[in-house]
């Protein structure tokens, strides 16, 4: 094959309507042999034909940047404009104090940073933080200055609770990532919740023409934050120096996926038939534990995955995780979703024990146990008495390491039921409940149930209870450690 050896001119190839370059897939032609690009085919042909020959011959092509004029000296690749664009040094931008009319400076994005130090010091603040009376509305917009250069935009409405914002960073090499937010309580310093944030993006005037466009829920936050009138809303910026050292890398994530659910595995992890199984798929009731295997933690795959940085899967959570602890702060994480065993609501685990109580669920502790229990059992964690001549139908939950514990028993005249609900295996313990005759003449051993688990049922006949347990029965429920 021998090479082409024609020179190919980027202004040979033009859009023919707006006279633009042809930098990005995909071009058409009209039937009238114009070649045209995406923006103006639909405007002005009726039946296009995609020129895919051309793109072809473009990839080949470096085209120069649109701000060449104003000193731009970059050539980027076909396809790569907006890429380029986006950070280019020589990008025309207002000043962000414009939409207020306080400025009318504009100029280009590597010089921005020049003006907002001499015509508006009084607007940088060291840190991307900013108090917000959830009782006020509220419009701002300012300049952060740390090891990033930064603006924060945002406006809080009070009447749909919606607190709205941009963040966008003056510094041209930095990757556009997610930014972190955490809110703290002013009254409360003490309560504070982690959320994920929006996309800090390079500095653009689009971004200020409009009504920012990040959201946050304020009346959510507000319930996890114990009703204060003010928050304290701290944003983290990417840095331009070890952007790494917090990131996830995805690579090696990406690489290792679990074969029962393709998510990233997460430690402890399974073999199963060749497969990886993750701590979640294991502990799944849908998952079968046939031929299943724990991988030793010091096994190079586990050594590995525990150095990894994994981004919490729950949803508004920012929180950045290694390997070795994802998953226990995945369970405990306050952003967890339980689903109720009542209504079937999604509820946020920092709101589920009031969400029951709402419903009329008992909640039982260890007050019970003191109260009712004696001494023997040195092991149990929790336990409770019902008499189910009062109530023949009880349901009662807990929380234990995270995950509620629902509870009904039920009798009636033919059986007697016992059933227990819980999202995931709470690890080393288990759950005993005894049925107990509630006379002191009869001395009946306890009848002992064991469940460990997920939801299980045990039904009793009531040829199976002892007569008098028609009248009286005590259910005693306690925790052991296995
Ligand atoms: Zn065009
Ligand atoms: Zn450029
Ligand atoms: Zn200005
Ligand atoms: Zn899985
Ligand atoms: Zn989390
Ligand atoms: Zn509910
Ligand atoms: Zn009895």
């Amino acid at each position: 094959m021998c090479a082409s050896t024609i020179k190919l001119h980027p202004e040979d190839f033009l859009c023919a309507v707006c006279k633009n370059y042809l930098s990005s897939a995909p071009i058409y032609l009209s039937e009238d042999s114009r070649d045209i690009c995406n923006d103006c085919v639909r405007a002005d042909v009726d039946i296009p034909y995609r020129n895919v020959a051309l793109e072809k011959i473009l990839v080949n092509i470096f085209f120069p940047c649109e701000n060449e004029t104003y000193g731009c000296t970059t050539a980027y690749k076909f396809g790569e404009e907006e890429e380029h664009r986006s950070k280019c040094f020589f990008k025309q931008v207002h000043c962000p104090f414009r939409r207020n009319h306080v400025c009318q400076w504009n100029g280009t994005y590597g010089k921005i940073h020049d003006h907002l130090n001499k015509e508006h010091d009084t607007l940088i603040t060291k840190d991307a933080k900013f108090l917000i009376n959830l009782n006020q509305n509220d419009k701002r917009t300012f300049i952060v200055s740390n090891r990033n250069f930064s603006v924060v935009d945002y406006m809080y409405d009070i009447n749909s609770g919606i607190l709205k914002y941009n963040i966008a960073t003056f510094e041209p090499n930095i990757p556009e990532q997610k930014s972190t937010i955490k809110l703290v309580s002013k009254c409360d310093p003490d309560s504070m919740i982690q959320v994920k944030g929006g996309e800090c993006v390079s500095y653009n005037n689009e971004l200020f023409k409009w009504i920012p466009e990040n959201v946050i829920d304020m009346n959510k936050m507000k319930l996890l934050l114990n009703n204060p009138t003010s928050v304290w809303m701290c944003f983290t910026v990417p840095l331009q120096q070890n952007t790494n050292a917090n990131l996830v890398s995805s690579a090696i994530l990406n690489f290792f996926k679990c074969g029962q659910c393709s998510y990233n595995l997460k430690l402890p992890i399974f073999e199963q038939n060749d497969k990886f199984i993750c701590n979640y798929c294991y502990y799944s009731p849908r998952v079968t534990k046939q031929n299943c295997k724990m991988i030793a933690s010091d096994s190079s795959l586990s050594r590995l995955l525990a150095k990894e940085n994994y981004q919490c899967r729950n949803e508004h959570c920012g929180e950045i995780i290694k390997g070795d602890s994802i998953v226990n702060h995945e369970i405990s994480c306050q952003f967890r979703v339980h689903k109720c065993f009542v209504c079937t609501k999604e509820l946020l685990q920092s709101l589920a024990k009031e969400h029951y109580v709402g419903h009329g669920i008992e909640y039982f502790t260890d007050e019970h146990n003191q109260k009712n229990v004696n001494n023997q059992q040195h092991n149990q964690q929790t336990s409770y008495y019902g008499n189910n001549q009062q109530t023949r139908f009880s349901t009662i939950f807990t929380m234990l390491q995270n995950e509620i514990i629902y509870i009904t028993y039920n009798y009636n005249k033919d059986q007697f039921t016992l059933k227990v609900q819980q999202d995931f295996v709470v690890h080393n313990y288990k759950l005993n409940m005894e049925l107990q005759c509630a006379h002191d003449q009869c001395k009946l051993p306890p009848q002992k149930f064991v469940f460990n688990g997920y939801s299980q049922e045990v039904t009793l006949p009531a040829s199976q209870l002892p007569k008098c347990f028609n009248a009286h029965v005590n259910v005693r429920i306690y925790f052991s450690y296995c």
